[in-house]
């Protein structure tokens, strides 16, 4: 069985102007937009975006706002919810942590723990489950698909095509699993803005994006045992 969480990515071109300052005790209407800055970004894609520092022409303040998919952290919102996700699956922090750099990204244990405290904060209903148990980083050469597979490894993956989207697949999960498991996942997904997919194994999304005319220019995998204590 596979799995694959389709997440919003980040669109560094689309910067939303502010209708009014955003200081409570203001909240004016004259906004000028006074420069732009650069902004480093720990993302699986864009190390830097550019943001845009608007000044209030009534209270004198200045603030920033970001393209879609960024906020004030440094880190993007799709890494986030990785995080978030991977922890949900059944991950411990430190291993959601080792888990992203084999993926790619570098997130501490305790960013790992702050994002999951923020999700628990708005969907305190929120459980984990255990679909993954840990985690076995791939190979020297970076490919986990070119180790021997050794018992119930199921494999992870994270792909970003050219529109921007993000996902996070996860095939090998035991098909008997399929149908309890579908529905509780579809609560993690709706937590965190994703679209799950659920299929028999197929990589749709590689197939869907390539017949489009996309690129798939970064994909990066870790091997993931399974407990199979669903
Ligand atoms: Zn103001």
């Amino acid at each position: 069985m596979r799995l694959a969480f389709v997440l919003p990515g980040v669109r560094r071109e689309e910067i939303t102007p502010p209708l009014v300052c955003p200081y409570e005790d203001c909240q004016a209407v004259r906004l000028r937009l006074h420069q732009r800055v650069a902004k480093y970004l720990n993302d699986t894609v864009y190390p830097e975006v550019t943001a845009h520092r608007y000044h209030c022409l009534t209270c004198g303040r200045t603030f920033r706002v970001y393209p879609k998919g960024v906020s004030n952290a440094q880190t993007s919102l799709r890494v986030k919810r990785v995080a978030v996700i991977l922890y949900l699956l059944g991950l411990s922090y430190g291993e959601t942590a080792v888990a992203l750099q084999a993926l790619g990204v570098y997130v501490s244990k305790s960013q790992v723990y702050y994002s999951v405290q923020e999700l628990m904060k708005r969907v305190p209903s929120l459980s984990r489950r255990t679909v993954l148990h840990r985690v076995c980083p791939p190979g020297p050469d970076g490919d986990p698909a070119s180790e021997k597979p050794s018992g119930e490894w199921p494999l992870l993956r994270l792909t970003v095509d050219d529109a921007g989207g993000t996902a996070l697949t996860v095939t090998g999960i035991p098909e008997e699993d399929a149908g309890t498991l579908k529905a509780r996942l579809a609560l993690i997904a709706e937590a965190v803005g994703a679209t799950l997919s659920v299929s028999d194994g197929v990589d749709e999304l590689e197939r869907v994006a390539r017949s489009a005319g996309a690129r798939v220019p970064r994909s990066a995998g870790a091997r993931v045992a399974d407990s199979l204590d669903v």
